[in-house]
């Protein structure tokens, strides 16, 4: 059944997020057939709507307004709904990032329609249904939404993006909105990330666990998540005991990551912390307890010192 469906794109630091491509390729086979259409808000953010069309979007709504250069609850959400009222779509998909888990369920309650979040597969071939983990990545289930719209978020790193088709051109047009009376403003925006990769959709994270002992411990760490062009992540054990920000935690009350390797360092592998990570591609664990429950998830483990492994496999991949 063909559908119409609404994809927000999401612009950050003058370029645009990875999930923003897979969540088209996730609405196209949502709309099964019917049109898919990218809205991108911001301000300044023109420049950057054709390439939602080489990956697979049919049309382009640039949706610009200086209220909404940086994200608030309520101004995205005035914009989405005047979106929403015009196009009227059939099926509305966005990536499971910060924006998106806020946005989805603002939009959701306004419009009284159903929500799956947190989709990490979507089965088309039948009734369309989409996977989510649950238990904390013990599980998952299937979810179908039977009445209404389809409105769904995606976990980073987990549908993949169409090829890149720089011969496909999408029609890009401008969509006013009236954003007014926002209760939050942004008056700066600290970051805190170790690299200038973002954690939740990096394809490699070195993380480092209370076995990394102090925050100069990181540093072996950082350097092969360098060489590797990789994120630095971190267990609750180590944030809680200073060694690293609180932005870095992976896990049930941290941040979920689906990288294609994940190297967990020092790191005993509690429940809390595997529901963050364990969907991971490949996970290799270094620790110097052989009976340490990471192993358990690992598909590689070294039993060792990380302050020896760590450098080298930092050596050997920089030579390689
Ligand atoms: P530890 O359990 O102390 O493990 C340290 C490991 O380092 C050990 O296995 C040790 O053998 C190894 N080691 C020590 N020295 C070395 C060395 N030189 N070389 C190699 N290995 C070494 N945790 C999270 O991570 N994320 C969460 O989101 C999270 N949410 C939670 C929510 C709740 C409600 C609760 C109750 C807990 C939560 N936790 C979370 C905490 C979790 O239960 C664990 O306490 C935490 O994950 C332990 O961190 P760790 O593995 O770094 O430390």
């Amino acid at each position: 059944m063909a559908r119409k469906t609404l994809v927000l794109a999401e612009a950050r630091d003058g370029g645009l997020r990875h999930v923003s491509y897979e969540a088209i390729a996730a609405g196209k086979k949502v709309a099964d057939g019917g049109e898919v259409v990218a809205v991108l808000c911001g301000d300044n953010i023109a420049s950057l709507a054709q390439s939602l069309g080489h990956y697979g979007a049919d049309r382009i709504l640039t949706v610009e307004n200086e209220n909404l250069k940086n994200y608030t609850p309520d101004g995205y959400k005035q914009a989405m709904m005047q979106v929403i009222d015009s196009e009227k779509p059939e099926a509305i998909v966005m990536g499971h990032t910060a924006i998106g888990k806020d946005l989805s369920a603002g939009i959701a309650s306004r419009l009284n329609c159903g929500l799956i979040s947190d989709v990490t597969g979507i089965d088309a071939d039948g009734e369309l249904a989409f996977i989510r983990p649950v238990y904390a990545g013990k599980a998952f289930e299937k979810k179908r939404i039977k009445d209404g719209i389809v409105f769904i978020t995606i976990r980073p790193n987990n549908i993949e993006a169409l090829e890149k088709d720089e011969s496909k051109e999408a029609v890009v047009n401008a969509f006013d909105v009236v954003v007014k009376d926002l209760r939050t403003i942004v008056k700066d925006i600290v970051k805190k990330t170790t690299s200038g990769v973002d954690l939740s959709e990096a394809k490699v994270i070195v993380s480092g666990g209370r076995g990394v002992k102090s925050a100069e411990g990181f540093e072996p760490l950082k350097e092969l998540a360098d060489v590797l062009g990789g994120a630095v992540g971190a267990s609750r054990g180590a944030c809680d005991a200073g060694y690293c920000d609180y932005s870095m935690q992976i896990g049930q009350t941290g941040k979920v990551v689906t990288p294609d390797l994940y190297i967990a360092c020092g790191i005993s592998g509690a429940i809390q912390h595997l529901a963050g990570m364990s969907n991971s591609k490949v996970i290799v664990a270094i620790n110097k307890d052989p009976e340490a429950n990471i192993f358990n998830v690992a598909d590689y483990g070294i039993v060792g010192d990380l302050f020896e492994v760590v450098p080298l496999l930092t050596k050997y991949f920089k030579e390689v």
